[in-house]
């Protein structure tokens, strides 16, 4: 498919309304990203003619619904180059993924082992491996992160050790929207025999991980980023691990035999998911992949980067901005602030503008504490915004400047 921006506005429904009055700019993609009509369909279609529970029913529906639910994982298998199908798990999100991977190894650390993660994650890549720390006595250490907003690779180093178990860090950064080298960060790991878990929520939306190349051990992301619906994610394990690692909830389709004595689990993936799935939008998902694929991962990159180019070159004229972030490698996310005022005065003026930009902390503490301050406004651009939104936004900012200073 050809890069038409016309043609691709127009398969998202939602863009086109008046907020307050003024046409929506929606640059929050990193928060969630719009839906295509393709996928509003699908949802619709699954409960219209599929609807069935999965993976038990020899009657037709269910069938239907277990090839099409089996379909799609084959589908996101390809997408990130997974070797195994069963290596690849439905979740509800990036945050139930974590959540699985630091419970278990939660089970399986010790007192003296260390867990890293860095000063650039988001709360769920830091809270369940606080947990899982606490839990076995492991020691979490924190990769640092420069005044630019990458992290030390040279700290990074010196913080592994033959201890370390398992490396946590993103892909691409929620707060700042920098890329972090994660090749170079899973090859020093890997060296030291710890396992990696990377955080790709920020990731999936621009580009396509190829998990095999990064040899990475785990691979977490949210549908919802990506075009699908919320409350689907996935979970990206190699079979060793999924082997090793205990199942995160009991129940349901995880079980192979069960007496009171003793259950016994099922292979993988199912000793993963416990319990009726999102079983539409893990289907729908499939389709939103579909989606991105045909218009190319190449064509989404470069055209963020023509926003990201602008949106900086235009922000950059206005008197007393600051940005956070500033490394060369970054995804189409800019986070900033105005001297002197705060950034929830400045969301919540240009809201009535119809510009839709994130403020706060966005679940990333850590580095508003280390930049000092109270949060950023964050706007972020997905392939189906344009240039002439960016000059919108930059009209709204400029009077909420003239309204606060
Ligand atoms: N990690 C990162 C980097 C994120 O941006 C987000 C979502 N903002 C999450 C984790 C959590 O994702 P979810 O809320 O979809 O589980």
């Amino acid at each position: 498919m050809k890069f038409d921006i016309n043609k691709i506005r127009s398969q998202f429904p939602i863009l086109h309304q008046q907020v307050n009055g003024k046409p929506l700019v929606y640059f929050d993609n990193a928060a969630t990203s719009q839906k295509p009509q393709v996928v509003i369909d699908a949802e619709v279609k699954y409960y219209n003619e599929i609807n069935a529970n999965i993976h038990r029913g020899v009657h037709h529906l269910s069938q239907v619904a277990t090839d099409a639910y089996e379909e799609s994982r084959i589908k996101i298998q390809n997408h990130i180059n997974a070797k195994n199908s069963f290596e690849v798990l439905f979740t509800s999100g990036t945050t139930f993924g974590i959540n699985l991977v630091a419970n278990g190894f939660g089970q399986i650390l010790k007192a003296g082992d260390e867990v890293i993660v860095s000063h650039l994650e988001h709360h769920s890549n830091i809270v369940p491996w606080q947990f899982a720390c606490e839990r076995s006595g492991a020691t979490l250490k924190v990769i640092p992160m420069l005044q630019d907003g990458s992290l030390d690779m040279e700290a990074y180093q010196n913080l592994l050790t033959e201890n370390t178990k398992i490396v946590a860090v993103n892909h691409i950064s929620n707060a700042l929207g920098v890329v972090n080298p994660i090749k170079f960060i899973i090859d020093k790991a890997h060296q030291v025999g710890a396992a990696v878990l990377v955080d790709g929520a920020q990731a999936t939306p621009h580009l396509k991980p190829d998990v095999q190349d990064l040899d990475c051990d785990f691979y977490v992301f949210s549908g919802h980023k990506i075009g699908g619906p919320t409350g689907t994610g996935i979970l990206y394990g190699k079979e060793a691990w999924l082997n090793k690692l205990p199942p995160y909830q009991g129940g349901g389709e995880m079980i192979k035999e069960v007496t009171f004595e003793k259950t016994t689990y099922a292979c993988l993936p199912h000793k993963f998911e416990a319990g009726t799935p999102n079983i539409a939008g893990g289907i729908v998902l499939g389709v939103a992949i579909d989606y991105l694929n045909e218009i190319g991962f190449d064509n989404i990159a470069a055209y963020e980067q023509e926003l990201l180019d602008y949106g900086m070159q235009q922000l950059s004229k206005l008197k007393g901005i600051e940005f956070y972030g500033t490394t060369a490698e970054k995804a189409s996310v800019i986070s900033f602030n105005f001297k002197g005022i705060h950034p929830y005065d400045v969301g919540a003026i240009i809201d009535k503008l119809g510009i839709a930009v994130r403020t706060g902390h966005h679940c990333a503490q850590p580095i508003m504490n280390y930049f000092d301050i109270p949060g950023t406004i964050r706007a972020s651009f997905a392939f189906y915004n344009t240039k002439e939104e960016i000059d919108a936004m930059i009209e709204a900012l400029k009077k909420a400047q003239m309204m606060l200073q």
